[in-house]
């Protein structure tokens, strides 16, 4: 395969994910950048670990202008997330705050600072990742609003940015395990794992791989004439189940 001389930023590429999507793009030739708390522990020359808390928005702008300033920045992959649990009633609003912060405020400030770079070179991908949670899912208010606002955003975006040729789409994932996300709610060997599996329709969870191969098609150079979408990677999951 032919190499790719780009550079991604991938942020939380520490883990889960987000350090397979950092495999990915390392494995095409790419540079990645890696924006999050600990770093990937990849040995890869080609990897660039910068620590970085996302809800720091200041933190954050000084990091994105460096990063801008210092690389030709070509895709932007902004995949750290995290949940804060709770039913409606016990819902915090300062979790509401962070989870903004991380998922749409961090993504703001990232895209800002890569933009100009972009269009001047007339080439880039922007993919935010979101979650089929977005369609709704017990205890997961702030979750699910800001994971949608992340959609509501990147088709913002993409009629925006379109003609400058930067696309921009989102990647929602299902239940992927092999993440400490999906461990902390089904730990590994716990009988609920076949349970959900059986429930989804191609009968078991995702990988981080799944996520990462559909995030390398959507950057793909080639790849340029899909802008605004969101791609479900979730076996079916966010398909309906009425069975009849
Ligand atoms: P994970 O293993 O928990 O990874 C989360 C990543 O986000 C880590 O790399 C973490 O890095 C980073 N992160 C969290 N808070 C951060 C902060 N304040 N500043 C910087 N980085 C931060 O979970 P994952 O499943 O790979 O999650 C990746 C993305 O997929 C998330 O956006 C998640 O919402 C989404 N997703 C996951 C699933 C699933 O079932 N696993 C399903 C749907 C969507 P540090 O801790 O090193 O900072």
């Amino acid at each position: 395969m032919a190499h790719r001389h780009e550079t991604i930023i991938v942020t939380g590429g520490s883990t889960g994910i987000g350090l397979a999507i950092c495999e990915h793009f390392l494995s095409q030739g790419c540079d990645v950048i890696n924006l999050s708390r600990r770093p990937a522990e990849l040995q890869d020359s080609r990897l660039h670990n910068i620590e970085l808390d996302l809800s720091d928005r200041n933190a954050t702008a000084e990091v994105a202008a460096d990063v801008a300033q210092r690389h030709e920045v070509t895709g932007l992959v902004h995949n750290a997330g995290l949940i804060r649990a709770a039913e409606l009633e016990d819902v915090a609003l300062e979790d509401l705050d962070y989870l903004t912060q991380v998922h749409i405020g961090a993504a703001i400030t990232l895209s800002k600072a890569v933009i100009p770079q972009m269009k001047q070179r007339g080439f880039g991908r922007i993919v935010l990742i979101t979650s089929r949670a977005a369609l709704g899912l017990q205890t997961r208010t702030n979750y699910s609003a800001t994971k949608a606002g992340m959609m509501g955003m990147a088709r913002t975006w993409a009629l925006e940015l379109g003609p400058h040729g930067i696309t921009v789409n989102t990647v929602a994932p299902g239940p992927i395990a092999a993440t400490e996300m999906f461990e902390r709610v089904i730990p590994d060997g716990s009988p609920k794992l076949e349970e959900l599996a059986r429930s989804i329709p191609v009968r078991r969870v995702g990988l981080p791989d799944d996520v990462a191969r559909a995030v390398g098609f959507l950057c793909e150079p080639d790849n340029g004439f899909i802008t605004g979408q969101t791609l479900m990677v979730c076996g079916g999951a966010s398909l309906g189940s009425i069975a009849l």
